[in-house]
């Protein structure tokens, strides 16, 4: 449901006028909530957007290095 929302924002080209600090911060704070209070999961709200926020979707890192979503040190903890 989340990931379908941030499609729509996508759309109204809300992340580009936020920039991308205060998208991430956004993203960040959205995708905690979600997780803390409603039990979602991070990869499925981030899905298709991880290279675009450069977000990890495992620690909700700021990342470039992302491969399949995931940073560095998460990749590391999965292996
Ligand atoms: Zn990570």
């Amino acid at each position: 449901m989340l990931n379908e929302i941030l499609e729509l924002m996508e759309q109204e080209q809300i992340f580009g006028w936020l920039g991308k600090e205060k998208t991430q911060s956004l993203v960040r704070n959205i995708t905690n909530t979600a997780c803390r209070k409603y039990d979602c999961n991070s990869g499925e709200i981030l899905e298709n957007f991880t290279d675009r926020f450069e977000l990890c979707y495992g620690c909700l890192a700021d990342s470039k290095d992302l491969e399949d979503g995931l940073c560095e040190v998460c990749r590391n903890d999965m292996g």
